[in-house]
């Protein structure tokens, strides 16, 4: 396990935030804020999707009227974004946020950033330093000749000093660049330069799959040198396919628990036995519903499908007309063939609920030989299927240059 970076512990309300406490997941709404059914019910969907903080817009009186209105009611955290008018985030924090994000490029008065630090101060609640590449200060971007990873670590380390100067410690960073590398090498300055809890995210990453790559490129190499504490994808999408893409991340590299499905399933080839990808979308819908927190392989063929997914919990490979469903790489039962998702998230309940030994005990005897069988079968048809004999021929004829191309 990696080694995480020591920061100081933040509380956006109930969600801790750095000095040890689970990378959280963030993502934002979409919604006019002013509607304040329409943004509860995206609230809700990025909840249940694994946001474990929302960010809501305050760009307008209406606005903070309605996040007054929805606080109360919102299953998480609210954070309110600000840009330029200092007095929304006054507003804002009179409405019950229980954190605001800045953005250092578009409110520079020190008096300003120090009367917000003030009320968040006296309401208990921290403020994001929020850089972004493409507003930063046009001082800093003179100063550094464009937006690189220093004019943006210089622009959050001027906006800290002057909470600082304040007394105010409740901070969380944030310095988002559209570039990949340049977003890396930013954090990792930044990481180096102060102690607070940073909040990681690739800026305007555009729709997936583009903005998917993106984000994890920028996100998990962050993250998998123990840097960052709360993260936000930034797609051009719908924000649950945020907060489902960043939870599981987290999953992925290790760093929250698993509370959903994981997939896992071999590309298939030319040994496969199955339409891999349509048993892969079947199995995925039926296992979705079920809701099962489990890791499950769909492999396209029993010759090498249990070894190779021997670590999943549990999983199914075809081979000759039949599903061979595995439990921790044993062949445990040998279905019909067009049976076998069924059998599958069958056995994947039971899984959950009876426990791998109760499961291993309760399996068919007879269907790891059967298993076996069919494996050394398949390996004896597919040599054939190969054609391995004129692909030899073929391959010296080439090295001989007697083959079709060189005539
Ligand atoms: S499990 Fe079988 S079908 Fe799938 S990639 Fe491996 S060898 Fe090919």
């Amino acid at each position: 396990m990696t080694t995480r970076r020591a920061t100081r512990q933040i509380h956006v309300g109930s969600v801790a935030v750095g000095g040890g406490a689970p990378v959280s997941v963030q993502s934002m709404t979409t919604t006019k804020t002013a509607d304040v059914d329409g943004t509860l019910a995206q609230i809700y969907a990025l909840s249940g999707a694994g946001a474990d903080i929302v960010r809501v817009t305050c760009n307008d009186v209406a606005a903070a009227q309605g996040l007054a209105e929805m606080i109360p009611r919102s299953p998480v955290p609210i954070v309110a974004d600000i840009h330029f008018q200092y007095r929304l985030a006054l507003a804002a924090v009179e409405a019950g946020v229980a954190g605001l994000r800045l953005n250092p490029g578009n409110i520079r008065k020190e008096s300003h950033i120090k009367a917000v630090a003030a009320a968040a101060s006296a309401a208990g609640i921290p403020i994001r330093v929020g850089v972004n590449a493409g507003s930063l200060d046009k001082d800093i971007l003179a100063a550094h000749g464009g937006p690189v990873p220093e004019a943006l670590v210089e622009s959050a380390l001027k906006e800290i000093r002057y909470l600082e100067e304040v007394g105010f410690h409740d901070i969380k960073i944030s310095v988002k660049h559209s570039d990949v590398p340049s977003m890396v090498a930013a954090y990792r300055l930044l990481a180096d330069t102060v102690e607070y809890p940073l909040h990681l995210g690739v800026t305007e990453a555009g729709p997936p799959p583009g903005g998917l790559i993106k984000s994890v490129a920028g996100i998990a190499s962050l993250l998998l040198d123990g840097i960052g504490d709360t993260i936000r994808f930034s797609l051009t999408a719908d924000p649950v396919e945020e907060a489902k893409a960043g939870r599981s991340l987290l999953e992925y590299l290790g760093l929250r628990e698993r509370q959903g499905l994981d997939l896992i399933a071999c590309p298939s080839c030319g040994r496969a036995e199955v339409d891999v990808i349509g048993v892969v979308e079947r199995a995925k819908a039926a296992l979705e519903d079920a809701g099962l927190p489990i890791q499950v392989a769909v492999m396209g063929c029993v010759v090498n499908g249990p070894g190779e997914a021997r670590e999943a919990d549990i999983g199914i490979a075809a081979g000759r007309g039949k599903g061979h469903l595995f439990i921790k790489g044993e062949v445990v039962r040998v279905v019909p063939e067009g049976l076998m998702v069924e059998a599958l998230v069958e056995e994947a309940q039971r899984l959950v609920d009876e426990g791998v030994e109760a499961r291993l005990a309760a399996r068919d005897i007879t269907a790891a030989d059967l298993a076996e069988e069919t494996r050394l079968e398949l390996i004896g048809v597919q040599g054939d299927a190969n054609a391995t004999a004129e692909r030899r021929a073929a391959v010296a004829d080439v090295a001989e240059g007697t083959g079709e191309r060189d005539r």
